[in-house]
């Protein structure tokens, strides 16, 4: 039989010894040890996290791969192929695109196959995708659709609390960084950000990595002083190298409410100190995180 994949494994260790959904509240603390009070900077990542309009970008690029695994006929079958990929696209969530299709092109090699620069591969998922997301930028710009339905439930809210705090704030995200910028615009949240920073064309001057050190460096600031939010195991696990403060949303999105268990043990894993479904938590969630209450519940 073959191995589980690795969501299959985090489904199945889920139902030993955790608690179940309904009996959590909508703030979940995993680390009660963290240093609370001193935020300074905050980061977030995009997709996911704020924005709504790469919804689904999975169901694109996870068969993209597949159908171009499956043209090496290796005697894999698509199912195989499907499991296996899965497990990358999850686990390279939130790194920038490009990585992934260094990723594709390993894999192709890996089976004795010829790859394409990683670019080609990168320019073809993004193809693919418009075709999935072009008519939601569409509607946002005509107006068809309102902003508010385009991003992550209490998003303004939340952004409009962390800016009375006087703290300063980041986008940094893993989608090339002029359709970050457009994007932001677009759901009416870039005018609170300090910096939006997305993927470079010349791919290695960027990562999360480097933006949260750049900005503790540039500010002198210690690393408890950032918190993140973040969807993605990258930042998450980034924001733990440097001793700050990780919030993790395990968003449903199909729901469009509740906790995606597979996300949520995902970024336990990645180190998240603070599980939330959405945003509409906000005003209790910075309370605590700025130290004036202790509890969530
Ligand atoms: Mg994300």
């Amino acid at each position: 039989m073959a191995a589980d994949t690795f969501k299959q494994r985090i489904l199945k260790e889920n139902t030993l010894g955790m608690t179940p959904a309904d009996q959590r509240s909508s703030i979940e603390i995993i680390n009660p040890e963290i240093k609370r009070g001193c935020i300074k900077h905050v980061l977030f990542d995009f997709d996911g996290t704020i924005s709504l309009i790469r919804e689904g970008w999975q169901q694109v690029m996870i068969p993209m791969l597949v159908r171009r695994l499956l043209e090496l006929k290796t005697g894999e079958t698509e199912q195989q192929l499907h499991a296996i990929v899965e497990d990358f696209v999850a686990e390279t969530t939130g790194k920038q695109t490009i990585y992934q299709m260094i990723g594709l092109a390993d894999m192709i090699r890996d089976r004795g196959g010829n790859p394409e620069d990683p670019l080609v591969y990168k320019k073809e998922y993004l193809d693919l995708l418009w075709d999935r997301i072009k008519d939601r930028i569409e509607a946002l710009k005509t107006g068809k659709v309102q902003p508010e339905q385009m991003v992550v439930r209490g998003s303004y809210r939340l952004l409009d609390l962390l800016k009375a705090r006087g703290v300063r704030m980041y986008v940094a995200s893993g989608t090339d960084e002029p359709f970050v910028k457009n994007e932001s615009a677009l759901v009416k949240v870039n005018h609170y950000f300090d910096g939006i920073y997305g993927a470079q064309d010349d791919y290695k001057k960027h990562s999360k990595k480097i933006v949260i050190e750049r900005l503790l460096r540039e500010n002198q600031v210690p690393g408890e002083s950032l918190l993140t939010f973040g969807d993605g195991y990258v930042e998450i696990e980034n924001t733990k190298e440097v001793g700050g403060i990780a919030v993790g949303l395990a968003t449903n999105e199909q729901a469009g409410e509740g906790i995606d268990e597979w996300k949520r043990e995902r970024l336990i894993k990645a180190g998240a100190d603070i599980i939330i479904p959405e945003f509409s938590c906000a005003e209790t969630l910075i309370d605590y995180l700025f130290g004036d209450i202790d509890r969530v519940d």
